[in-house]
């Protein structure tokens, strides 16, 4: 294929070993090792919004090549790669990731982080991913500073959360920033698949109006399943004018924003910002002192709870 090929088999090897060792020490605990088992199959998958599978679906180490990076805003690039199987959606179901690596020319170990493809899995050839660059941050920056025609390292699909269609009527989505992206791939997957009927709240909370990335995609689906997706935009920090509610994601706005009822395994709430956030929302748990979330004090027991 031209512009993409495939690690030799040493060098993958290599990777994997420090790759598990070095991801599971640094990523939260919400990435959990399952994650890492090689996925049974090569596509789609229940639920998944007609993947197409084949030699490019199968997990795996890849290098993809850089179609092309569109810069977002100031902090954010949406960055497109070229598959290695053109009929192929790289095996990507809802809801998965993908493993990104490179090794810094001084450092021991390579940068290895997790990314969520929002492209259409229906549309296979590409996937694309929308990256927030953090203050001296690794995987960020790098992938920041790859021009059309570099190569990326990555590992996948990797299997997370495994939607089901239909398995819950109302489903919530608690997304902080860059946590858009899994959201984003679930509304997506969800609305595109005519099987299915859930309906779907987004509570979407950002800094400034800047921040309120994919909000041009999310119009359009409000616009096309006024039915199924309702969109509530929160911004703490907004601009002059600005037509979005200022504010956090609170206890009060949840209490009255999330569908359906709390004690029902119809009910689904996904969860995914900065830490911060989490911690507020979800609990956290330490060895001196435990945080008890929101959900929780509204009485969501947590299997109702999905964390990404
Ligand atoms: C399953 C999963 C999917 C993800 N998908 C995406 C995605 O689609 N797009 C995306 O942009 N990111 C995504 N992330 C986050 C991503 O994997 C990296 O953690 C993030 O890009 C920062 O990595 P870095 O190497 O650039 O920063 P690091 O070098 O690890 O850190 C640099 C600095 O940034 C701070 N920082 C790092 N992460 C955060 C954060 N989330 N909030 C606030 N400060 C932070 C650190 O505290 C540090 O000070 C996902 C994470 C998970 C677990």
């Amino acid at each position: 294929m031209s512009g993409v090929r495939q690690f030799p088999r040493k060098t993958a090897a290599a990777i994997a070993v420090v790759g598990v060792v070095g991801l599971c020490a640094a990523r939260k605990a919400s990435l959990r090792n399952e994650a890492f088992a090689e996925s049974p199959k090569p596509c789609g998958g229940p639920g998944g919004p007609g993947g197409r599978g084949g030699p490019g679906g199968r997990m795996g180490f890849y290098s993809l090549r850089l179609e092309s990076s569109q810069q977002v805003n100031d902090n954010t690039k949406r960055l497109r790669f070229q598959l290695p199987d053109p009929a192929s959606n790289a095996g990507l179901s809802l809801a998965s990731f993908i493993l990104t690596f490179h090794k810094p020319k001084d450092a021991w170990f390579p940068v290895i982080r997790p990314y969520t493809p929002i492209n259409n899995f229906d549309e296979p050839g590409y996937i694309e991913l929308l990256v927030k660059k953090y203050p001296n941050g690794r995987a960020s920056g790098y992938l920041h500073s790859l021009q059309p025609g570099d190569e990326l390292n990555i590992r996948g699909p990797m299997r997370g959360y495994q939607w089901k269609t239909n398995e819950f009527e109302n489903v919530n989505l608690i997304a902080g920033g860059a946590g858009i992206t899994p959201m984003y791939q679930l509304i997506q997957g969800m609305l595109n698949n005519p099987d299915d009927k859930s309906k779907i709240k987004l509570i979407f909370g950002v800094n400034t109006d800047k921040d309120l990335v994919m909000k041009k995609e999310l119009d359009a689906f409000e616009q096309k399943f006024p039915d199924r997706l309702k969109v509530v935009y929160r911004v703490s920090d907004p601009v002059e004018g600005s037509p979005f509610t200022k504010g956090r994601v609170t206890k009060e706005l949840l209490e009255k924003e999330l569908l359906g009822p709390k004690d029902s395994k119809t009910t689904k709430v996904f969860l995914c910002g900065p830490p911060a956030m989490e911690a507020a929302i979800f609990g956290s748990k330490g060895w001196i002192s435990s945080q008890k979330g929101v959900l929780e004090e509204l009485g969501y027991s947590a299997d109702r709870i999905h964390k990404f």
